[in-house]
């Protein structure tokens, strides 16, 4: 099956009780026993599985190809299931222009709980390749990045990756349906679906999928529901639907994206235009390899800095000044005030995550804005 019909029907099934089209959310935290004691219809506790969790999970499962997928909370909260299921002493390879939080995770967290971690700018092979240690144990890939949009040749760090003994993992986030982590030699696909998966803007949540199931990722499992860092049973029921039109914004999104771009490449008041889809991106033959479409996110450095960047994002009349990305609404962000002390966000840089609303009026109202 093509990916539009996975996403439609994956994790999905007519009730048998009722026949309901679409599934029923289960709010029930406890299920009950046979009369010798077993659970054959496979739920017990809501923390340990629930119907709409297994749903959610077999859903992505399926739509990445994989072997098992594990839902959390939050991206954040499937991260720390990566994290914790290391041991003190591994180490872990992270991209520099990683989500900040991420960055912020690995540093303030889990440096102390005793892992080792260095961020290296993965766009560069080179860099990747002298980083490696013999206690490697995680590779952290995000591509396009956060909020450059650097290129990260998966290909190429599953190469080097591999070679060493461990693991790799792709924060595919910006980039669900259009780039295919699996088929780029990437062991794990993380996606905080509060952004695409969802496309609201109205729900949380995260998901792991593993390519092949490991002892590895079964402690990820075992994390998951012993340390209850699991979604809501209407959470991943909002996921799933939505996630049976993801192929078909992403699509759009992306069309819409590549149109601002273009037009901001060529901007009086733009200095820098980040987006992988424009030929003069320093990562665009690479991305035009590993992605089908460029996705909805662009960064742009404004001229004259801070001041005229917060400006800009001031005078929006259909940009939302607001933080996140994947609704059907466009939004705008000064991104260094957002990240805080420590970033390393130009401060001249806006993000914007390119919604569902016609292309024409998004140019209009930024090439109001920027003047
Ligand atoms: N990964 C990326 C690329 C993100 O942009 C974000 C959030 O912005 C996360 C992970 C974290 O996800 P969540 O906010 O669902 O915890």
């Amino acid at each position: 099956m093509k990916i539009e019909t996975l996403a439609v029907h994956a994790g999905h099934s007519v009730d048998p009780t009722t026949g309901a089209v679409s599934a029923p959310i289960h709010l029930s935290t406890t299920f009950e026993r046979d009369v010798e004691g077993s659970y054959s219809r496979g739920f017990m506790y809501t923390r340990n599985s629930n119907p709409n969790r297994t749903a959610l999970e077999e859903g992505v499962r399926i739509l990445e190809g994989g072997a098992a997928a594990a839902a959390f909370g939050s991206g954040m909260g499937a991260a720390m299931g990566l994290f914790q299921a290391l041991r003190p002493g591994d180490h872990v390879l992270a991209h520099v222009d990683a989500y900040y939080g991420m960055t912020r995770l690995l540093r303030d967290f889990f440096l102390r709980w005793g892992l080792q971690a260095d961020f290296v700018d993965m766009s560069d092979i080179d860099l990747v390749r002298n980083a490696m240690r013999p206690n490697t144990k995680l590779a952290w890939a995000e591509t396009p990045s956060n909020p450059l949009l650097k290129i990260v040749d998966l290909v190429a760090v599953a190469e080097v990756v591999h070679s060493e003994g461990a693991l790799c993992v792709c924060d595919n986030t910006w980039a669900p349906i259009i780039q295919r982590p699996f088929d780029l030699g990437m062991d794990l696909i993380l996606h905080s679906t509060t952004k695409y998966f969802g496309g609201h803007c109205d729900v949380l949540g995260g998901i792991v999928v593993a390519k092949t199931q490991s002892e590895y990722f079964e402690r990820v499992q075992q994390i998951q529901y012993t340390g209850g860092a699991v979604p809501s049973p209407f959470d991943c029921w909002l996921i799933l639907r939505g996630m049976q039109t993801l192929p078909w914004r992403m699509r759009a999104h992306s069309e819409n994206a590549l149109k601002v771009a273009t037009f901001l490449a060529q901007h009086r008041n733009v200095d820098r235009i980040h987006y992988p889809g424009l030929s003069l991106h320093p990562g665009h033959d690479i991305a035009a390899r590993q992605m089908t479409q460029f996705g909805g996110m662009l960064s742009l450095e404004v001229t004259g800095g801070r001041d005229a960047a917060m400006a800009a994002a001031a005078k929006t009349k259909i940009f939302t000044r607001a933080t996140s990305l994947g609704g059907v609404e466009s939004l705008i962000e000064h991104r260094a005030s957002i990240e805080g002390p420590g970033t390393t966000s130009p401060e001249g840089l806006l993000r914007v995550s390119i919604g569902l609303e016609n292309a024409e009026d998004l140019i209009q109202d930024l090439d109001q804005a920027l003047g």
